[in-house]
């Protein structure tokens, strides 16, 4: 099962993406997750990525198509991967495709969450993340089971530099811009699928779902 899912910040992909590879024992390829490990770990990679990320830019294409490469290659994607944050630009998607002809594994689907904007604003400044696994809550939304608390693993729940209101809207408008050519690309050549993310969590994960089970 070969997977991206797409969608602005705050759309709910981080959510959804758990669901999905809890169900379908594939790979959980975050690009974002993957950067800031690499920062956590201040390897080679993590100091590229860091003053991008800290300004809420893009890292360079050939460094993250670098990163992808590698991990695609790994014999745990044979059995299929959901990317998630990958690809953001044509040129990533263009290179997406032609890694896939080399491993001979063929996208399947280009899942799309899709939810206004005035709602993500709502949902971002309210996200906590778990440092530790990577879990995402919501304070409103999808509270943690004891407040602040990883229900995974006990950790103390952050907020994300990046998910801090002064951050928030830079984030949107520079995602939004980006977003729309690969939707328009992938449209183009028949992979995606929109999903309405402005509803309740289970609710989006039964239409994704609805979908995957076509592939099996
Ligand atoms: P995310 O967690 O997906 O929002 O990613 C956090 C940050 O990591 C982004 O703001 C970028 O700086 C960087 N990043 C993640 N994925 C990509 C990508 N596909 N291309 C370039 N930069 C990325």
């Amino acid at each position: 099962m070969n997977l991206i899912l797409m969608g602005l910040p705050g759309a709910g992909k981080g959510t959804q993406a758990e669901k999905i590879v809890e169900k379908y024992q594939i790979p959980h390829i975050s690009t974002g997750d993957m950067f800031r490990s690499a920062m956590k770990e201040g390897t080679d990679l993590g100091k590229k990525a860091q003053s991008f990320m800290d300004q809420g830019e893009l890292v360079p294409d050939e460094v993250t198509i670098g990163i992808v490469r590698e991990r695609l290659s790994k014999p745990d994607c044979q059995a299929g991967f959901l990317l998630d944050g990958f690809p953001r630009t044509i040129a990533q998607a263009e290179a997406l495709e032609q890694l896939l002809a080399e491993l001979a594994t063929p996208l399947q689907y280009v899942l799309h969450v899709d939810v206004p904007k005035d709602k993500l604003i709502e949902r971002l400044t309210g996200r906590r993340i778990c440092p530790e696994c990577g879990a995402t809550y919501h304070v409103i939304f999808n509270p943690p089971k004891v407040e602040g608390i990883c229900d995974h693993d006990g950790t103390a729940l952050i907020q994300r530099d990046d998910d801090r209101p002064e951050t928030v809207s830079k984030r949107l408008e520079v995602n939004a811009e980006q977003t729309q050519p690969l939707l328009d690309f992938y449209q183009d050549k028949g992979y995606l699928v929109t999903v309405d993310g402005d509803q309740d969590i289970n609710v989006v994960f039964e239409e994704i779902d609805k979908q995957l089970q076509t592939l099996v």
